[in-house]
């Protein structure tokens, strides 16, 4: 593990060395980003992104034009982005193997950012073992119109119904409208238990307090509710990557916070792309230092 930490630190201090074409097209209307500002932005932020980022496969939301126009979500790709991102294998149901994405340095980061990319989002496992989780996430997703005070409270009530079963979790602001609730998890379980997992915790939340959760992924029937969106813990589902930028009005990020933070916390969309030396300054500071990690496993319950 020591091996594997080094080299990410590695690769994280080498300087990026892609070229990013079309630096003054505008990326994000409202906040006025432009791709070569959204490039500045990975380059800077990826010494303390990579940590969870890289040596897992990903997705990407592409946006060649800027997010106002087409985006897409693409999960595979058997060559065109270059040598510097890279390739694993995942046997997908039917048997045959796609070529799943995954980036180990800057470069890598950086070449997507090129490719149009704005978001990263990564599976809950690593390249080394996809099969096996090492996170379980709890995404909040209110409904439409309902006020973070709401999100805020849910986030607490998570974090003490897992704390009360063994499993110490962190919060990630999502750059949208929600929260995760984050437990690392030393690879074992596998995913079918993970979400076997998931989905109990889940439903058990919206049967003891049906007035504030639901576990239905309809959205009809989440008025004025906070779905509990257990379905990130499957096989080949992704979540949002710390620090990863949001094709959202803004340019917001995604970014890791602080259960103390959590209290006075304005809005998931806090911070943007324009914060990057704060994100870092916050990031090595003690209190997020521990961030998102814990020698856990799955509690047999
Ligand atoms: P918010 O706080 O606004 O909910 P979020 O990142 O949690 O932000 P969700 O809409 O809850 O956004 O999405 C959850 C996850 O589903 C995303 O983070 C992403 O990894 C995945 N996802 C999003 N779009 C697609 C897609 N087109 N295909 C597959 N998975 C997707
Ligand atoms: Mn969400
Ligand atoms: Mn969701």
């Amino acid at each position: 593990v020591l091996e594997t930490e080094r080299a990410v630190e590695k690769a994280a201090s080498t300087e990026p060395s892609v070229k990013i074409t079309n630096r003054e097209r505008v990326i994000d209307p409202e906040g006025g980003v432009t791709k070569g500002r959204l490039a500045d932005y990975y380059a800077e932020i990826a010494p303390i992104m990579l940590p969870w980022a890289s040596s897992r496969p990903i997705s990407l939301v592409r946006c060649p034009q800027g997010r106002a126009k087409k985006c897409f979500f693409q999960k595979h790709d058997a060559g065109s982005f270059g040598d510097k991102v890279h390739h694993v294998g995942v046997t997908e149901k039917d048997g045959h193997e796609e070529p799943y994405l995954y980036v180990d340095n800057a470069d890598g980061l950086l070449t997507c950012v090129q490719m149009g990319t704005i978001e990263f989002h990564g599976w809950g496992s690593r390249i080394e073992d996809v099969e096996k989780a090492d996170r379980l996430v709890l995404d909040l997703d209110p409904d439409e119109g309902l006020d973070f005070d709401k999100v805020r409270s849910a986030a607490f009530h998570v974090r003490e119904m897992l704390a009360e079963i063994g499993l110490e979790t962190f919060p990630m602001t999502t750059g949208g409208k929600g929260i995760h609730v984050i437990a690392p998890l030393t690879p074992q379980a596998e995913w079918p238990m993970v979400k076997d997992f998931a989905l109990r915790f889940a439903t058990a939340l919206a049967q003891a307090q049906p007035d504030r959760f639901t576990a239905a992924l309809s959205k009809a029937k989440r008025s004025g509710r906070i779905f509990i969106d257990y379905l990130r813990n499957q096989r080949g589902a992704t979540a949002v990557m710390p620090y990863s930028v949001r094709a959202r009005p803004g340019a917001t990020v995604a970014s890791p916070i602080t259960w103390e933070e959590l209290h006075t916390l304005d809005k998931p969309s806090h911070w943007t792309v324009a914060d990057a030396s704060e994100l870092i300054e916050r990031a090595s500071a003690k209190a997020l230092a521990g961030w998102g990690r814990a020698d856990q496993v799955l509690p047999d319950v």
